[in-house]
């Protein structure tokens, strides 16, 4: 139930607040501030609101169907939904789903056309390794791997990403673990490749129980040096051992003998960043500051510019579904209070 704050909506205040990202933080924030009266416009690059609750999480852990009723239950309260709309900025920043969008929006015009705006575009950037041969057939980011499966699964593509046995899953954090679940369930033959030790991961209880179930080989203290190709197409990974000091720092022992792991797909697992639809110059020009790529709120969830907010995982960096819930809720009380104190001048 996305509104309790509903049972008495308020009279409209005749003021627009645009949502950039329809994830739960944007969703939720949305249901508050249509039920304070002012009039809600959510904007979304993918074809559905959802965000990562339709885009990345299972079904079988997020049924899509409480979200899609929960979004109908939203846009009888009065909230407008414009999907397939990418916000962007002078620069515009490759992200996973930009292929879905069908148009995009400056961000400039949103903030002058409506009373105050709410970001919440989540973490839709991946992290790569950065070594030779990244660019190879068969190297694909897990957010990227994961979000064409559920394409698949919703209908809005005909194929899976194309997978090459076996397929070595580089990280060993949440994302990972979702990704080893996909290919084992496939009966992919699949390795983790991980610098840390596995049971020093936060998702050792998920990994390990994944790796003794499908019977998965993990090549731990190892750090990935180039990945290697023929024609194009991944062959393998160089592997350089990790050792950990006395002081627990991880040290790349490239002078030591390297090894290759044959395999014919790569998926790095190593982190999702933040992706606000800002670069630093649009920032600047708004007058909100970004730190480390993050929008820098204070404790109102209120930018550097005062009409703007954001909230979610665009803020936290990767987090959870409550914590995104829980911080959009915030968010727009901030904001609701900070339109109302504009009515009253
Ligand atoms: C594979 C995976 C599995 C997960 N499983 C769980 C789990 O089981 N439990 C849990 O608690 N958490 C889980 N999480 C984390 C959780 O999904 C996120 O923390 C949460 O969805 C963040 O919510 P959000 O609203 O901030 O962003 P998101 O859900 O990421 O939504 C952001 C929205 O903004 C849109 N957007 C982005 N950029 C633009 C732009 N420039 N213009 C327009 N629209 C844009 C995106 O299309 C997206 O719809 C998982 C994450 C992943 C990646």
């Amino acid at each position: 139930m996305l509104f309790k704050h509903c049972e008495k909506p308020l009279d409209k205040t005749g003021l627009k607040v645009a949502i950039l990202g329809a994830g739960p933080a944007g969703l939720h924030a949305a249901g508050y501030l249509a039920c304070r009266g002012h009039e809600v416009h959510v904007f979304d690059k993918l074809p559905e609101p959802g965000g990562l609750l339709i885009f990345g999480i299972p079904d079988r852990r997020i049924p899509k169907d409480r979200v899609r009723s929960s979004v109908r239950e939203l846009e009888k309260v009065g909230v407008i939904f414009n999907t397939g709309v990418k916000i962007v900025g002078k620069k515009v920043s490759p992200e996973v789903g930009d292929l879905l969008a069908r148009t995009s929006i400056n961000i400039r015009e949103i903030v002058e056309r409506f009373d105050a705006v709410m970001i919440t575009t989540g973490a839709w950037r991946c992290r790569k390794l950065g070594v030779e041969g990244e660019n190879s057939r068969y190297v694909y980011t897990a957010l990227d791997f994961i979000f064409n499966i559920r394409l698949r699964e919703l209908g809005y593509s005909e194929s899976e990403p194309e997978v090459r046995e076996p397929v070595a899953v580089v990280g060993a954090g949440r994302t990972a673990v979702d990704v080893l679940e996909e290919l084992c369930i496939r009966g992919l033959k699949t390795y983790i490749v991980y610098r840390r030790r596995l049971q020093d991961s936060r998702a050792y209880r998920e990994l390990s129980r994944l790796v003794t179930r499908y019977n998965v080989k993990v090549y731990e203290l190892r750090q990935p040096l180039r990945i290697l190709s023929s024609r194009g197409a991944v062959t393998g990974i160089e592997l350089a051992p990790v050792l950990i000091d006395s002081d627990g720092k991880l040290r790349v022992a490239t002078e030591r003998e390297r090894e290759v792991l044959e395999c014919g797909t790569v998926i790095e697992a190593i982190g999702e960043e933040p992706s606000p639809p800002l670069d630093e110059e649009t920032a600047r020009d708004l007058g909100v500051s970004l730190v480390g790529g993050r929008i820098l709120v204070n404790e109102n969830h209120q930018s550097t510019n005062p009409k703007i907010f954001a909230a979610g995982d665009v803020v936290l960096g990767p987090s959870s579904i409550g914590q995104a819930t829980k911080t959009g809720l915030a968010a727009a009380r901030a904001l609701d209070s900070f339109l109302r104190s504009q009515l009253r001048r």
